[in-house]
Protein backbone atom coordinates (compact mmCIF):
# COMPACT_ATOMS: atom_id res chain seq x y z
CA UNK A 1 0.00 0.00 0.00
CA UNK A 2 1.29 3.78 -0.84
CA UNK A 3 2.00 5.43 1.83
CA UNK A 4 0.76 8.76 3.16
CA UNK A 5 2.67 11.75 2.46
CA UNK A 6 3.86 13.88 5.24
CA UNK A 7 1.86 16.75 4.34
CA UNK A 8 -1.11 15.27 4.40
CA UNK A 9 -0.61 13.57 7.83
CA UNK A 10 0.35 17.04 8.84
CA UNK A 11 -2.92 18.54 7.54
CA UNK A 12 -4.77 15.96 9.06
CA UNK A 13 -3.18 16.57 12.78
CA UNK A 14 -3.80 20.50 12.06
CA UNK A 15 -7.42 19.72 10.65
CA UNK A 16 -8.23 17.24 13.81
CA UNK A 17 -6.62 20.25 16.20
CA UNK A 18 -8.66 22.64 14.93
CA UNK A 19 -11.51 20.49 15.58
CA UNK A 20 -10.70 18.74 19.20
CA UNK A 21 -10.46 22.99 20.07
CA UNK A 22 -13.55 23.83 19.05
CA UNK A 23 -15.19 21.31 21.10
CA UNK A 24 -13.57 21.35 24.13
CA UNK A 25 -14.23 25.10 23.91
CA UNK A 26 -17.98 24.22 24.90
CA UNK A 27 -17.27 21.34 27.05
CA UNK A 28 -17.08 22.54 31.15
CA UNK A 29 -13.05 22.42 31.49
CA UNK A 30 -12.18 21.55 27.98
CA UNK A 31 -9.96 24.59 27.71
CA UNK A 32 -8.26 23.96 30.43
CA UNK A 33 -8.15 20.32 29.79
CA UNK A 34 -6.06 20.94 26.43
CA UNK A 35 -3.96 23.50 28.14
CA UNK A 36 -2.96 20.90 30.51
CA UNK A 37 -2.65 17.98 28.90
CA UNK A 38 -2.09 18.60 25.16
CA UNK A 39 -0.46 21.58 24.99
CA UNK A 40 2.93 20.24 26.47
CA UNK A 41 3.14 18.09 23.65
CA UNK A 42 3.30 21.08 20.78
CA UNK A 43 5.69 22.85 23.36
CA UNK A 44 8.25 19.82 23.74
CA UNK A 45 8.08 19.56 19.60
CA UNK A 46 9.06 23.00 19.28
CA UNK A 47 11.27 22.43 21.73
CA UNK A 48 13.12 19.76 20.13
CA UNK A 49 13.18 21.75 16.29
CA UNK A 50 15.02 24.68 18.49
CA UNK A 51 16.93 22.31 20.29
CA UNK A 52 19.02 21.50 17.24
CA UNK A 53 18.43 24.63 15.40
CA UNK A 54 22.09 26.14 16.76
CA UNK A 55 24.20 22.81 15.73
CA UNK A 56 22.45 22.31 12.47
CA UNK A 57 23.39 26.13 11.27
CA UNK A 58 26.87 25.74 13.30
CA UNK A 59 27.75 22.21 11.06
CA UNK A 60 25.96 22.90 7.93
CA UNK A 61 27.19 26.39 7.34
CA UNK A 62 31.13 25.39 8.27
CA UNK A 63 30.86 22.18 5.82
CA UNK A 64 28.62 24.90 2.78
CA UNK A 65 32.06 26.56 3.25
CA UNK A 66 34.69 24.26 3.57
CA UNK A 67 33.43 22.53 0.48
CA UNK A 68 34.14 25.98 -1.07
CA UNK A 69 36.90 26.06 -3.57
CA UNK A 70 37.62 29.73 -3.16
CA UNK A 71 36.18 32.73 -1.10
CA UNK A 72 35.10 34.82 -3.55
CA UNK A 73 32.46 31.93 -4.67
CA UNK A 74 31.37 33.00 -0.46
CA UNK A 75 31.28 36.72 -1.11
CA UNK A 76 29.16 36.06 -4.54
CA UNK A 77 26.38 33.74 -2.94
CA UNK A 78 26.45 36.60 0.03
CA UNK A 79 25.71 39.38 -1.73
CA UNK A 80 22.84 37.93 -4.01
CA UNK A 81 21.48 36.73 -0.94
CA UNK A 82 21.05 39.88 0.97
CA UNK A 83 20.06 41.98 -2.61
CA UNK A 84 17.28 39.36 -3.29
CA UNK A 85 16.66 39.52 0.08
CA UNK A 86 15.45 43.66 0.17
CA UNK A 87 14.23 43.36 -3.31
CA UNK A 88 11.16 40.67 -2.02
CA UNK A 89 10.81 42.29 1.03
CA UNK A 90 10.28 46.08 -1.00
CA UNK A 91 7.72 43.73 -3.37
CA UNK A 92 6.08 43.01 0.15
CA UNK A 93 5.83 46.06 1.36
CA UNK A 94 4.35 47.71 -1.83
CA UNK A 95 1.72 44.87 -2.08
CA UNK A 96 0.46 45.42 1.49
CA UNK A 97 0.56 49.21 0.94
CA UNK A 98 -1.22 49.45 -2.28
CA UNK A 99 -3.98 46.88 -0.65
CA UNK A 100 -4.58 48.87 2.67
CA UNK A 101 -4.88 52.37 0.62
CA UNK A 102 -7.31 50.83 -2.26
CA UNK A 103 -9.36 48.44 0.32
CA UNK A 104 -9.57 51.46 3.02
CA UNK A 105 -10.07 48.89 6.30
CA UNK A 106 -9.50 51.37 9.07
CA UNK A 107 -12.54 53.21 7.73
CA UNK A 108 -15.08 50.74 8.36
CA UNK A 109 -14.37 50.37 12.10
CA UNK A 110 -17.15 52.40 14.35
CA UNK A 111 -15.92 54.02 17.47
CA UNK A 112 -18.01 51.54 19.54
CA UNK A 113 -15.65 48.35 18.13
CA UNK A 114 -12.61 51.16 18.64
CA UNK A 115 -13.86 51.61 22.70
CA UNK A 116 -14.16 47.67 22.92
CA UNK A 117 -10.90 46.95 21.52
CA UNK A 118 -9.07 49.36 24.16
CA UNK A 119 -11.44 48.33 26.76
CA UNK A 120 -10.08 44.85 26.23
CA UNK A 121 -6.76 44.68 25.40
CA UNK A 122 -4.73 48.45 25.83
CA UNK A 123 -3.54 48.20 29.46
CA UNK A 124 -3.13 44.00 28.54
CA UNK A 125 0.30 43.11 30.04
CA UNK A 126 1.34 41.45 26.54
CA UNK A 127 0.29 44.88 24.71
CA UNK A 128 2.43 46.76 26.67
CA UNK A 129 5.61 44.59 26.75
CA UNK A 130 5.48 44.81 23.44
CA UNK A 131 5.81 48.29 23.42
CA UNK A 132 8.33 48.50 26.36
CA UNK A 133 10.32 46.07 23.89
CA UNK A 134 10.15 48.34 21.35
CA UNK A 135 11.25 50.99 23.01
CA UNK A 136 14.46 49.16 24.55
CA UNK A 137 15.29 48.10 21.02
CA UNK A 138 15.14 51.95 19.83
CA UNK A 139 17.17 53.62 21.81
CA UNK A 140 20.73 52.08 20.78
CA UNK A 141 22.94 53.49 17.50
CA UNK A 142 22.50 52.98 14.12
CA UNK A 143 25.52 50.77 13.86
CA UNK A 144 24.35 48.38 16.65
CA UNK A 145 23.31 45.63 14.68
CA UNK A 146 26.64 45.20 13.34
CA UNK A 147 27.93 45.35 16.89
CA UNK A 148 25.24 42.90 17.98
CA UNK A 149 26.14 40.29 15.36
CA UNK A 150 29.56 39.95 16.48
CA UNK A 151 29.74 37.64 19.62
CA UNK A 152 32.64 38.20 22.27
CA UNK A 153 32.15 34.02 23.30
CA UNK A 154 31.40 31.71 20.98
CA UNK A 155 30.02 29.66 23.19
CA UNK A 156 27.92 32.30 24.95
CA UNK A 157 26.51 32.99 21.36
CA UNK A 158 25.83 29.38 21.19
CA UNK A 159 23.87 29.03 24.58
CA UNK A 160 21.07 31.11 23.32
CA UNK A 161 18.74 30.77 20.02
CA UNK A 162 18.43 34.38 19.93
CA UNK A 163 21.67 35.42 18.87
CA UNK A 164 21.71 33.13 15.36
CA UNK A 165 22.85 36.20 13.44
CA UNK A 166 26.28 35.83 16.17
CA UNK A 167 26.51 31.81 15.37
CA UNK A 168 26.23 32.62 11.54
CA UNK A 169 29.33 35.11 11.95
CA UNK A 170 31.26 32.29 14.22
CA UNK A 171 30.43 29.63 11.49
CA UNK A 172 31.61 31.81 8.84
CA UNK A 173 34.74 33.02 10.21
CA UNK A 174 35.57 29.49 11.36
CA UNK A 175 34.88 27.93 7.55
CA UNK A 176 36.78 30.76 5.62
CA UNK A 177 39.63 30.12 8.13
CA UNK A 178 39.72 26.51 7.20
CA UNK A 179 39.94 26.70 3.59
CA UNK A 180 42.68 29.37 4.49
CA UNK A 181 44.73 27.02 5.80
CA UNK A 182 44.21 24.38 3.22
CA UNK A 183 42.43 21.28 2.66
CA UNK A 184 44.63 18.42 4.33
CA UNK A 185 45.39 20.63 8.01
CA UNK A 186 41.10 21.39 7.54
CA UNK A 187 40.54 17.77 6.65
CA UNK A 188 39.76 16.56 10.67
CA UNK A 189 37.75 19.69 11.74
CA UNK A 190 35.55 18.86 8.09
CA UNK A 191 34.98 15.46 8.81
CA UNK A 192 33.87 16.40 12.55
CA UNK A 193 31.34 18.59 11.21
CA UNK A 194 30.29 16.64 7.85
CA UNK A 195 29.49 13.90 10.18
CA UNK A 196 27.43 16.38 12.80
CA UNK A 197 25.64 17.94 10.02
CA UNK A 198 24.38 14.30 8.49
CA UNK A 199 23.34 13.29 12.28
CA UNK A 200 21.25 16.59 12.94
CA UNK A 201 19.32 16.18 9.76
CA UNK A 202 18.83 12.65 10.96
CA UNK A 203 17.21 14.55 14.30
CA UNK A 204 15.19 16.14 12.00
CA UNK A 205 13.68 13.42 10.65
CA UNK A 206 13.26 11.62 13.33
CA UNK A 207 11.52 14.91 15.52
CA UNK A 208 9.87 15.23 12.09
CA UNK A 209 7.66 11.39 12.95
CA UNK A 210 6.71 12.97 15.47
CA UNK A 211 4.75 16.55 13.42
CA UNK A 212 1.22 15.28 12.93
CA UNK A 213 0.27 14.57 16.44
CA UNK A 214 2.46 17.64 17.74
CA UNK A 215 0.30 20.35 15.34
CA UNK A 216 -2.77 18.37 16.54
CA UNK A 217 -1.59 20.22 20.33
CA UNK A 218 -0.70 22.88 18.62
CA UNK A 219 -3.91 23.87 16.95
CA UNK A 220 -5.90 22.60 19.89
CA UNK A 221 -4.33 25.21 22.09
CA UNK A 222 -4.32 28.29 19.45
CA UNK A 223 -8.78 27.50 19.53
CA UNK A 224 -8.72 27.38 23.23
CA UNK A 225 -6.72 30.05 24.04
CA UNK A 226 -7.97 32.61 20.90
CA UNK A 227 -10.32 35.70 22.45
CA UNK A 228 -13.66 36.56 21.98
CA UNK A 229 -15.52 35.70 18.83
CA UNK A 230 -16.94 39.27 18.39
CA UNK A 231 -14.17 40.94 18.50
CA UNK A 232 -12.49 38.85 15.93
CA UNK A 233 -15.49 38.72 13.69
CA UNK A 234 -15.08 43.13 13.67
CA UNK A 235 -11.46 42.84 12.70
CA UNK A 236 -12.57 40.60 9.67
CA UNK A 237 -11.99 42.87 7.06
CA UNK A 238 -8.74 44.07 7.63
CA UNK A 239 -7.11 40.18 8.23
CA UNK A 240 -8.82 39.79 4.83
CA UNK A 241 -6.74 42.50 3.70
CA UNK A 242 -3.53 40.85 5.12
CA UNK A 243 -4.45 37.84 4.02
CA UNK A 244 -5.00 38.59 0.49
CA UNK A 245 -1.92 40.48 0.73
CA UNK A 246 0.33 37.29 1.72
CA UNK A 247 -1.50 34.98 -1.03
CA UNK A 248 -0.24 37.57 -3.42
CA UNK A 249 2.95 36.76 -2.20
CA UNK A 250 2.42 33.17 -2.80
CA UNK A 251 1.68 34.27 -6.71
CA UNK A 252 4.82 36.31 -6.55
CA UNK A 253 7.38 33.69 -5.53
CA UNK A 254 5.26 30.98 -7.80
CA UNK A 255 5.91 33.33 -10.78
CA UNK A 256 9.37 34.06 -9.68
CA UNK A 257 10.23 29.89 -9.05
CA UNK A 258 8.89 29.08 -12.79
CA UNK A 259 10.48 32.38 -14.66
CA UNK A 260 13.91 32.25 -13.13
CA UNK A 261 14.74 28.49 -12.20
CA UNK A 262 12.19 26.89 -15.15
CA UNK A 263 10.91 24.01 -12.35
CA UNK A 264 7.06 23.58 -11.90
CA UNK A 265 6.27 26.20 -9.33
CA UNK A 266 3.27 23.86 -7.95
CA UNK A 267 6.21 20.95 -7.63
CA UNK A 268 8.03 23.44 -5.38
CA UNK A 269 4.94 24.10 -3.32
CA UNK A 270 4.34 21.09 -2.57
CA UNK A 271 7.92 19.73 -1.81
CA UNK A 272 8.16 22.62 0.92
CA UNK A 273 4.58 22.00 2.41
CA UNK A 274 5.51 19.83 5.24
CA UNK A 275 7.91 23.33 6.33
CA UNK A 276 4.62 25.92 5.53
CA UNK A 277 2.44 23.84 7.91
CA UNK A 278 5.02 23.88 10.33
CA UNK A 279 5.75 27.93 10.20
CA UNK A 280 1.63 27.77 10.30
CA UNK A 281 1.55 25.72 13.49
CA UNK A 282 4.34 27.16 15.42
CA UNK A 283 4.38 31.12 14.51
CA UNK A 284 8.07 30.77 14.58
CA UNK A 285 10.33 30.83 11.19
CA UNK A 286 13.48 30.01 13.48
CA UNK A 287 11.81 26.69 14.94
CA UNK A 288 11.31 25.80 11.60
CA UNK A 289 13.91 26.54 10.17
CA UNK A 290 15.75 22.99 10.64
CA UNK A 291 12.35 21.44 8.44
CA UNK A 292 13.27 24.41 5.91
CA UNK A 293 17.00 23.52 5.55
CA UNK A 294 15.91 19.73 5.09
CA UNK A 295 13.16 20.41 2.54
CA UNK A 296 15.20 22.47 0.74
CA UNK A 297 18.24 20.53 0.46
CA UNK A 298 16.94 17.17 0.17
CA UNK A 299 13.64 17.35 -1.61
CA UNK A 300 14.60 20.43 -3.84
CA UNK A 301 18.15 20.17 -4.45
CA UNK A 302 19.04 23.28 -3.48
CA UNK A 303 23.32 22.76 -2.47
CA UNK A 304 24.55 22.48 0.90
CA UNK A 305 26.97 25.73 -0.11
CA UNK A 306 23.95 27.60 -0.83
CA UNK A 307 20.90 26.74 1.33
CA UNK A 308 23.57 26.59 4.57
CA UNK A 309 23.52 30.61 4.16
CA UNK A 310 20.70 31.59 2.57
CA UNK A 311 18.52 29.90 4.88
CA UNK A 312 19.65 30.67 8.55
CA UNK A 313 20.06 34.26 7.21
CA UNK A 314 16.93 34.69 5.86
CA UNK A 315 15.02 33.28 9.15
CA UNK A 316 16.81 35.64 10.96
CA UNK A 317 16.86 38.80 8.16
CA UNK A 318 14.36 37.86 5.84
CA UNK A 319 10.29 38.40 7.22
CA UNK A 320 8.57 39.52 3.69
CA UNK A 321 5.26 38.31 5.44
CA UNK A 322 5.70 39.69 8.38
CA UNK A 323 6.80 43.24 6.63
CA UNK A 324 3.77 43.23 4.37
CA UNK A 325 1.97 42.85 7.81
CA UNK A 326 3.65 45.83 9.47
CA UNK A 327 2.69 48.57 6.50
CA UNK A 328 -0.88 47.00 6.26
CA UNK A 329 -1.14 47.49 9.95
CA UNK A 330 0.39 50.25 10.62
CA UNK A 331 -1.93 51.85 7.72
CA UNK A 332 -5.15 50.37 9.36
CA UNK A 333 -4.50 51.53 12.60
CA UNK A 334 -3.78 54.92 11.08
CA UNK A 335 -7.23 55.14 9.39
CA UNK A 336 -8.69 53.82 12.25
CA UNK A 337 -7.61 56.20 14.84
CA UNK A 338 -8.40 59.08 12.15
CA UNK A 339 -4.34 60.06 12.32
CA UNK A 340 -3.57 61.15 8.54
CA UNK A 341 -0.84 59.46 6.29
CA UNK A 342 1.24 62.05 3.77
CA UNK A 343 2.81 59.85 0.80
CA UNK A 344 6.33 60.62 2.42
CA UNK A 345 4.52 59.07 5.50
CA UNK A 346 4.20 55.33 3.54
CA UNK A 347 8.03 56.02 1.99
CA UNK A 348 8.53 55.94 5.48
CA UNK A 349 6.87 52.79 6.44
CA UNK A 350 8.51 50.98 3.50
CA UNK A 351 11.90 52.21 5.06
CA UNK A 352 10.93 51.42 8.36
CA UNK A 353 9.13 47.70 7.85
CA UNK A 354 11.99 46.70 5.96
CA UNK A 355 14.92 47.16 8.30
CA UNK A 356 12.09 46.02 10.78
CA UNK A 357 11.90 42.78 9.12
CA UNK A 358 15.90 42.61 9.42
CA UNK A 359 15.88 42.99 13.11
CA UNK A 360 12.45 41.18 13.94
CA UNK A 361 13.22 37.95 15.59
CA UNK A 362 12.32 34.77 14.33
CA UNK A 363 9.89 33.88 16.63
CA UNK A 364 5.79 34.42 17.88
CA UNK A 365 4.66 37.91 17.77
CA UNK A 366 8.08 39.49 17.03
CA UNK A 367 6.52 41.87 14.17
CA UNK A 368 3.76 43.11 16.87
CA UNK A 369 6.74 44.79 18.47
CA UNK A 370 8.52 45.75 15.30
CA UNK A 371 5.49 47.68 14.42
CA UNK A 372 6.10 49.87 16.95
CA UNK A 373 8.64 51.32 16.41
CA UNK A 374 7.13 51.75 12.30
CA UNK A 375 4.31 53.56 13.63
CA UNK A 376 6.87 55.84 15.86
CA UNK A 377 8.98 56.75 12.69
CA UNK A 378 5.85 58.32 11.04
CA UNK A 379 5.56 60.14 14.05
CA UNK A 380 2.17 58.34 15.53
CA UNK A 381 1.64 60.08 19.13
CA UNK A 382 3.01 57.81 21.53
CA UNK A 383 0.05 57.96 24.05
CA UNK A 384 -2.24 56.38 21.48
CA UNK A 385 0.34 53.56 20.88
CA UNK A 386 -1.24 51.30 23.63
CA UNK A 387 -4.44 52.03 21.50
CA UNK A 388 -3.42 51.17 18.53
CA UNK A 389 -2.02 47.84 19.14
CA UNK A 390 -5.03 46.95 21.11
CA UNK A 391 -7.07 47.26 17.62
CA UNK A 392 -4.96 44.54 16.44
CA UNK A 393 -4.43 42.40 19.41
CA UNK A 394 -7.48 39.97 19.08
CA UNK A 395 -6.06 38.94 15.75
CA UNK A 396 -2.56 38.95 16.00
CA UNK A 397 -2.02 34.77 16.27
CA UNK A 398 -3.84 33.84 13.68
CA UNK A 399 -1.76 36.62 11.35
CA UNK A 400 1.38 35.32 13.10
CA UNK A 401 0.53 31.95 11.86
CA UNK A 402 -0.05 33.06 7.80
CA UNK A 403 2.62 35.53 7.73
CA UNK A 404 5.09 32.89 9.16
CA UNK A 405 4.20 30.78 6.15
CA UNK A 406 5.27 33.42 3.84
CA UNK A 407 8.42 34.10 5.91
CA UNK A 408 9.38 30.65 5.20
CA UNK A 409 8.26 30.28 1.77
CA UNK A 410 10.12 33.38 1.07
CA UNK A 411 13.57 31.93 2.41
CA UNK A 412 13.22 28.97 0.56
CA UNK A 413 12.40 30.81 -2.84
CA UNK A 414 15.41 32.86 -2.64
CA UNK A 415 17.50 29.84 -1.64
CA UNK A 416 16.46 28.42 -5.30
CA UNK A 417 17.28 31.32 -6.98
CA UNK A 418 20.34 32.05 -5.98
CA UNK A 419 21.37 28.00 -6.38
CA UNK A 420 19.86 29.03 -9.48
CA UNK A 421 22.21 31.65 -10.01
CA UNK A 422 25.41 30.12 -8.93
CA UNK A 423 24.67 26.77 -11.04
CA UNK A 424 23.82 24.85 -7.62
CA UNK A 425 20.48 23.87 -7.99
CA UNK A 426 20.39 20.40 -8.96
CA UNK A 427 18.30 17.16 -9.05
CA UNK A 428 16.74 16.33 -4.98
CA UNK A 429 17.76 13.09 -3.50
CA UNK A 430 14.87 12.37 -1.90
CA UNK A 431 15.69 10.02 0.93
CA UNK A 432 11.99 8.78 2.30
CA UNK A 433 12.92 7.98 6.11
CA UNK A 434 12.33 11.30 7.45
CA UNK A 435 8.29 10.25 6.75
CA UNK A 436 8.27 6.55 7.39
CA UNK A 437 9.30 5.37 10.74
CA UNK A 438 10.39 1.31 9.56
CA UNK A 439 12.94 3.40 7.35
CA UNK A 440 14.56 4.70 10.08
CA UNK A 441 17.45 2.67 10.14
N1 LIG B 1 6.43 34.82 13.87
C1 LIG B 1 7.17 35.41 12.80
C2 LIG B 1 8.31 34.48 12.41
O1 LIG B 1 8.82 33.77 13.24
C3 LIG B 1 7.66 36.78 13.10
C4 LIG B 1 6.47 37.70 13.24
O2 LIG B 1 5.99 38.17 12.20
O3 LIG B 1 6.00 37.93 14.35
O4 LIG B 1 8.69 34.42 11.28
Amino acid sequence: MKKMALHWKILIGMLLGLVFGFVMLNVSGGAEFVSDWIKPLGTIFVKLLKLIAIPLILASLIKGISDLKDISKFANIGIRTIGIYIFTTIVAITIGLVLVNTFQPGDGVSEETIAKLTETYASDSSVQAKISEANKQQSSGPLQFLVDMVPDNAFKAMSENKNMLQVIFFAIFLGISMLLIGEKKAEPLKNFFDSLNEVVLKMVDLIMLTAPYAVFALLANVVVSSGDPDLLYALLYYSGVVVSGLLLMVVFYVLVVSVVTKKNPFWFLKQISPAQLLAFSTSSSAATLPVTMERVEEHIGVDKEVSSFVLPVGATINMDGTSLYQAVAAVFISQALGFDLTFSDQLMIVMTALLASIGSAAVPGAGMVMLVIVLESIGFPADKLAIGLALIFAVDRPLDMCRTVINVTGDATVSMIVAKSVGKLGNPVVKNWDDHYDEVK
